[in-house]
């Protein structure tokens, strides 16, 4: 691919005013030049006089419209290439980017580029993953932060409730290819791996009842045997899932530090992408994720409700 910037200075180089940064976004959203109307869905608008406009040309909707309307970009008061920077710093760095971090980059508050660190996980969710193929392995582990690290109030919540904050994750994972993860109630096992793996594949699992049946749906399912730690049989083995899941962990306790159960989801599309794109480099991913910017992500649905769900499942696991 060739791309005007290598770097993240010579991206803050290339998009140097706003009329650049507009345009950019403009061929990655029509690469065919015919702009399409987000009120109707017909091509062809007109460009307005200003340049930072169009109209449609559908005489029953005649909408005016911007080109970051209808994209996680809509009525954002930050310029353009401050996305753009953020965009490249969160799908680049390898465990991702703190919004502490990422407002002291960008020079911005705190509060905006969490909103901000959101959209982003939610532009590189994968909007239509095709099933996982060939020898998948399948694994759970837990994800959560401690509760003696939480706010005072939220460590009451906790302990009132007498749970802790550690939600279960099943990670699916392609022998070569991709990996993609979920945030499961326990009961979900069988599920969550129907809605992953195509039926061709083998599954490679560990003995956890909740698997059991699967081996009549899918090409072959080999058990592992984790409490003896023989992670590896014949061949198969969840090593490379069980390195995966270390990285996120770090991820979640070195950057985020701690990760509400409801956002938890987006945090596990965010390391998947960048395990899924980590072949490519950081350039290409970037103007990977540049064609994913559909779609909206509003603040007030992501303010954190009382009682951590997700879905509208609770997700936290009964004590025992
Ligand atoms: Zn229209």
């Amino acid at each position: 691919m060739n791309l005007p910037f290598k770097t993240l200075p010579e991206l803050f180089q290339y998009f140097r005013n706003e009329d650049i940064a507009r345009d950019f976004l403009e061929r990655q959203r029509w690469p065919d030049g015919k702009i399409v109307c987000p009120a109707c869905g017909k091509r062809g608008a007109y460009r307005n006089a200003d340049m930072r406009s169009y109209g449609c040309r559908n005489v029953e909707c005649k909408s005016k419209f911007t080109v970051t309307v209808g994209t996680m970009m809509e009525n954002t008061k930050l310029p353009l290439a401050k996305w753009y920077a953020a965009i490249w710093l969160i799908t680049a760095h390898k465990k991702g980017i703190s919004s502490c971090q990422l407002a002291r980059d960008l020079g911005i508050g705190q509060k905006a580029a969490w909103f901000l660190n959101h959209r982003i996980r939610e532009m590189v969710t994968e909007k239509a993953p095709e099933l996982l193929q060939d020898i998948v392995s399948v694994d759970e582990t837990f994800v959560g932060g401690k509760i003696t690290n939480m706010k005072k109030t939220k460590r009451k919540y906790y302990k009132d409730i007498g749970k802790d904050n550690k939600i279960p994750v099943m990670g699916l994972m392609e022998r070569e290819g991709k990996v993609r993860l979920e945030v499961i109630g326990y009961n979900d096992l069988k599920y969550m791996v129907r809605k992953n793996v195509d039926k061709g594949a083998i599954l490679v699992t560990d003995e956890h009842l909740g698997y059991r049946g699967l081996d009549n749906e899918y090409n072959g399912h080999v058990t592992v045997n984790h409490s003896h730690f023989v992670y590896t049989q014949d061949g198969f083995s969840t090593n490379n899932l069980e390195g995966f899941f270390s990285q996120l962990k770090r991820m979640v306790f070195g950057i985020y530090h701690q990760v509400s159960p409801q956002h938890l989801q987006r945090y596990c599309n965010e390391a998947a992408y960048r395990y899924n794109t980590r072949k490519i480099k950081d350039n290409e991913r970037f103007v990977d994720a540049m064609q994913k910017t559909g779609g909206r992500l509003k603040y007030k649905d992501l303010i954190i409700p009382k009682t951590p769900t997700y879905n509208g499942k609770d997700l936290i696991e009964p004590s025992k």
